[in-house]
């Protein structure tokens, strides 16, 4: 629900009106462009009588939102959210790279890599201590020890780093040590860990899940926002189709579709998202195309032995070229 205020709308009317729609256990969000003023109601607003709040002398209109996520739309914050991570920004103009390997394997896999993707103009490092794997036999990440290579990584590098959250038993390690939690495709509908990462209220990449509609994709960022966190980005990272040429089918049309709904940065996952480093380069450039906010790839110094995804990692020399070409992608369509 959105209230409309009269261009004179005495402050203190609309503070004694916000007060009591707290108090109902609703979320307020100030709404303000140039000539207008609104309040964005999100939560359980079935009990509120339009007309009611419509009988306000300050208030114009009362408007009913049709999309069930309130604060992850549009409607409610208008301008493009920038995400700023000490300065990496990602939205509203602000393109960024993260980059790094699949999965930490040891410190000097980390930190070539880390030195090579940051010379090469990543704003991000990612790389996954706690690795949702398909089997229970295959590697599953260095866990804590994981983490505590990135942290050697970024403190040599300066690069904010991005890495997975499994089990909220980590939760307090992640709050402490990490820049930008993510939630995993399989963990996109995992209702109470969203709720939990939700409420750290720090910089979340938020995986959109394997078989995730964008409206279930929006409606998780919706569960991060509702427990406090503001700064959530959207990746793109390829559906389960019919088609098996790719790992996943890689839905470039999410993009724009996402930011004509969303004010949320979306970027693009082309590693996952088709499987195969060969098409990496491809995909991330038409991502940049469609208007991307950014791209998330997976490189690794030797992708033959790579413990996990080496077939989709790209090295760091293809990850340096691609770099310069993502620049004059993103310069040719963001010109004039
Ligand atoms: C990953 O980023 O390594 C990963 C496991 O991604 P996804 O959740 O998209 O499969
Ligand atoms: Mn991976």
């Amino acid at each position: 629900m959105i209230i409309i205020l009269k261009r004179d709308a005495d402050p203190a009317k609309v503070e004694t009106l916000s007060k009591f729609l707290q108090e109902q256990g609703l979320i307020i969000q100030d709404i303000k462009g140039e000539n207008t003023h609104m309040i964005g109601l999100a939560g359980d607003t079935s009990h509120l009588s339009r007309e009611q709040i419509e009988a306000n002398d300050f208030v114009e209109s009362v408007k009913k939102i049709s999309e069930p996520y309130k604060l992850a739309g549009r409607k409610f914050h208008p301008e493009d959210t920038i995400v700023d991570v000490g300065g990496h920004k990602i939205g509203g103009g602000n393109f960024a790279v993260i980059a790094g390997p699949c999965s930490v394997e040891s410190e000097e896999q980390i930190l070539s890599i880390a030195r090579d993707v940051a010379a090469s103009g990543a704003a991000f490092l990612r790389g996954g201590a706690f690795k949702p794997r398909s089997s229970p036999y295959a590697f599953q990440g260095m866990g804590l020890d994981g983490l505590e290579l990135l942290k050697i990584a970024r403190q040599k590098t300066g690069l904010p780093i991005v890495t997975e959250i499994l089990n909220p038993v980590h939760l307090e390690a992640f709050a402490r040590d990490v820049d930008v939690i993510q939630i995993g495709a399989r963990n996109m509908q995992n209702f109470s860990l969203l709720r939990e990462v939700g409420a750290l209220k720090k910089p979340v990449l938020l995986k959109r899940g394997l078989c995730a509609t964008i409206e279930e994709t929006l409606m998780a960022a919706e569960y991060l926002m509702a427990s406090g966190a503001k700064d959530i980005v959207i990746c793109e990272r390829g559906i389960r189709t019919y088609e098996t040429a790719t790992r996943n089918t890689l839905d470039l049309s999410a993009v724009p579709v996402i930011k004509s709904k969303s004010h949320l940065p979306v970027v693009v996952d082309p590693s996952h998202g088709t499987g195969y480093w060969h098409l990496v380069e491809p995909m991330a450039l038409g991502a940049v195309a469609v208007g991307a906010d950014g791209l998330i790839i997976e490189v690794h110094n030797a992708p033959q032995y790579a413990l996990c995804d080496g077939a989709q990692s790209i090295t760091p020399e293809v990850f340096h070229r691609l770099m310069k070409r993502i620049a004059k992608v993103h310069a040719a369509v963001n010109e004039g």
